[in-house]
């Protein structure tokens, strides 16, 4: 069985644990949990007392832990609308959500604007069929199959953002088409980790790291010396003597990798992963990786898809285009292009 290959992100830490730089010592702290978004969580902290750690991280697993449960496509949860509830309800009526739900979709209608369609959370009535087969085919590779195009095509004619009806003065949701649904898988932890790092840091978390699967969030720099957080690119080539590509320096930044290495089935020894190029309803094809460096964790996750899923010309004229967004492309044959201003932020 294929088992899902989560992204493996390497934070590189100085295994120093004491900074000392006058009177108060901070130590390294580090938590994961394996719950959320169906993916590895990680928080990193140098903080003076584990009891200050501890609470922190207590609040941000909490928060993400509502997310979680609201941006879910796949599972009910007691007293709870969420987007599999909008799903559930397309074509029917206008459900009920909580303001993060309508955060979180007029977001998404504007990256969907930004990215001329290349990231779209209404695409989820192709992405089911696509997830189907993944999944069958996983359980039982023998028989793993590709989806037929014609199933593909009739699917994608319900896949209109523009009949996602959000009313914030109702905080209501309401899918116009009956086939259509919504799949946040593109964008939803980026987001959530995003809101979450903005709470904490009301809550006095100036300094750490939020990983959700791999959606990484800096908030500050290290702390007292004043250094900049590490963070590794991952090699795609896992047969490589060098497992890290490159190790990037953040202060304040997020840091999102989409890659064809990640979560994929084999069909007649060929592997099929899970970004779907919207025009051809297949696997993009374009890169094995691509990584946005920006301060925004949502906008990294949502133009880490997108960007995946479009050209090099065109992905590196939209990320020049906006204001302190960097990206690394891994191209099919290994060689590495970078945005404008890329390079400036590897670790020298
Ligand atoms: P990961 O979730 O593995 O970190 P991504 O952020 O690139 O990677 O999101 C991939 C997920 O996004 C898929 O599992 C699927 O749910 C969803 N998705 C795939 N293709 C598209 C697309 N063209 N538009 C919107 N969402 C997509
Ligand atoms: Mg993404």
């Amino acid at each position: 069985m294929v088992k899902k290959i989560l992204v493996c992100i390497l934070i590189i830490l100085l295994t120093m644990n004491l900074t000392a730089c006058g009177e108060s010592k901070v130590s390294r702290y580090e938590s994961e949990f394996l719950v959320l978004f169906n993916t590895v969580t990680k928080i990193v902290a140098y903080t003076e007392s584990k009891e200050e750690f501890t609470k922190h991280s207590e609040f941000i697993y909490n928060n993400l832990e509502t997310y979680h449960e609201l941006y879910d496509i796949y599972n009910d949860y007691e007293g709870v609308n969420n987007l599999k509830t909008i799903n559930d309800h397309a074509g029917l009526e206008p459900v009920k959500v909580d303001k993060k739900i309508i955060d979180l979709l007029l977001f998404a209608k504007n990256e969907y604007k930004k990215t001329d369609g290349k990231v779209n959370i209404a695409f989820g009535s192709v992405l089911r069929i696509w997830h189907e087969y993944r999944t069958a085919g996983t359980d039982d590779p023998e028989n793993a199959k590709l989806p037929p195009m014609e199933e593909l095509e009739k699917a994608k004619l319900h896949t209109d953002i523009e009949k996602v009806i959000i009313d914030e003065a109702q905080s209501t949701v309401f899918l116009e088409d009956p086939d259509m649904a919504l799949d946040v898988g593109a964008i939803g932890k980026g987001f959530a980790v995003e809101q979450v790092a903005q709470m904490a840091i009301e809550q006095g978390f100036t300094s750490g790291l939020i990983s959700v699967g791999g959606n990484i969030r800096a908030i500050g720099n290290k702390g007292q010396d004043k250094e900049s957080w590490n963070v590794g690119i991952q090699n795609p080539d896992k047969d490589s003597e060098e497992p890290i590509l490159k190790i990037m320096n953040l202060t304040d930044k997020s840091l999102v990798t989409s890659g064809d290495y990640e979560r994929y089935y084999t069909v007649d020894g060929v592997n099929y992963h899970h970004i779907i190029d919207p025009k051809t309803l297949l696997p993009s094809e374009y890169f094995t990786a691509v990584t946005i460096i920006c301060k925004d964790s949502g906008e990294a996750d949502a133009l880490s898809t997108a960007v995946f899923n479009m050209p090099l010309d065109e992905g590196i004229a939209l990320i020049d285009s906006l204001p302190d967004t960097e990206a690394l492309w891994i191209l099919n044959n290994g060689e590495i292009k970078y945005s404008a201003h890329f390079e400036e932020l590897i670790k020298p």
